[in-house]
């Protein structure tokens, strides 16, 4: 077991050398930010490759999180600017937040502007699937079939869905009959899948994964659960796309972060995998 969950927003006090390196990191941060504003990933890499950086994560491994943590919630603190009033939490909104440990108000909650998701040139349907449930919301599905068209002028064959839309009985069934591991698959009541804002893409490796990491925020989408279940609450999963508008998926692949990270930044929410405990409920 590495760092304890909490350590890194609540817990942990640097020592003064410590202390004076994060420093110079954040001072890094702003100075490359003025020169290139829009790629904090390629930021990421500068900032680690400062000698002092490089060389603590190198003898501290188990220190790599909390310098990460750190420096997305300067990023997060200091460069990213979202409507803070926006609605995280009726069952309907665009931004409402779901994940290990947040479930719907309505736990049988299902989405007023359902949709079926119909195959077109540039996207394709998995056959396996129930096609009843291969629905999405509307307010998605323009947006959608942007990126899958941006994905097969790129890639020259369709975007693959394997799945959007899951009714709460649904994802019941899928999670006892098809996958008990409840770090990789959510319970009922707990699926962003649920909200019919999410779908799931086949092929997410090499080249298309990148690509999508690096365009789907232009099309609105976010990859939900990057960093692993310390932080995101589930398993690193490439295929798992939520949408959440242009503005805030722009926002948050700009600072850095997950939408889980966005909402723990706030400190409105926080989920202790070891013991399983919400804290600070939305
Ligand atoms: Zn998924």
């Amino acid at each position: 077991m590495g760092i304890p969950w909490g350590m890194f927003l609540y817990a942990y006090t640097p020592t003064t050398d410590e202390a004076v390196l994060v420093e110079q990191i954040h001072q890094k941060i702003d100075e490359l930010a003025v020169q290139d504003g829009d790629s904090i990933e390629l930021l990421y890499e500068q900032i680690i490759a400062i000698r002092d950086a490089k060389l603590l994560i190198d003898n501290y491994p188990e220190w790599k999180l909390f310098i990460l943590n750190d420096l997305q919630q300067y990023l997060f603190e200091n460069y990213i600017d979202v409507d803070q009033w926006m609605d995280l939490t009726s069952d309907g909104s665009l931004h409402k937040f779901i994940s290990k440990g947040v479930w719907f108000e309505n736990q049988y909650y299902i989405p007023a502007d359902l949709v079926m998701l119909f195959p077109t040139p540039s996207l394709s349907l998995a056959v396996s699937n129930e096609l009843s449930y291969m629905m999405i919301s509307e307010r998605a599905l323009p947006w959608l079939q942007e990126l899958a068209t941006a994905f097969e002028s790129k890639f020259e064959y369709p975007m693959l869905i394997n799945s959007a839309w899951r009714s709460f009985e649904f994802q019941r069934d899928e999670f006892t009959q098809e996958c008990r591991d409840s770090w990789l698959c959510a319970e009922a009541g707990f699926s962003e899948h649920q909200g019919g804002l999410s779908v799931d893409i086949n092929g997410m490796f090499g080249d298309p994964y990148a690509w999508m990491a690096e365009n789907a925020h232009r099309y609105g989408f976010h990859q939900s659960y990057q960093n692993g279940s310390e932080i995101d609450g589930y398993g690193v999963e490439r295929w798992h796309w939520r949408f959440l508008g242009v503005e805030f998926a722009t926002e948050l692949h700009e600072a850095w972060i997950t939408f889980t990270q966005y909402i723990r930044f706030q400190e409105t929410w926080s989920y202790n995998p070891e013991t399983q405990e919400e804290v600070n409920w939305l």
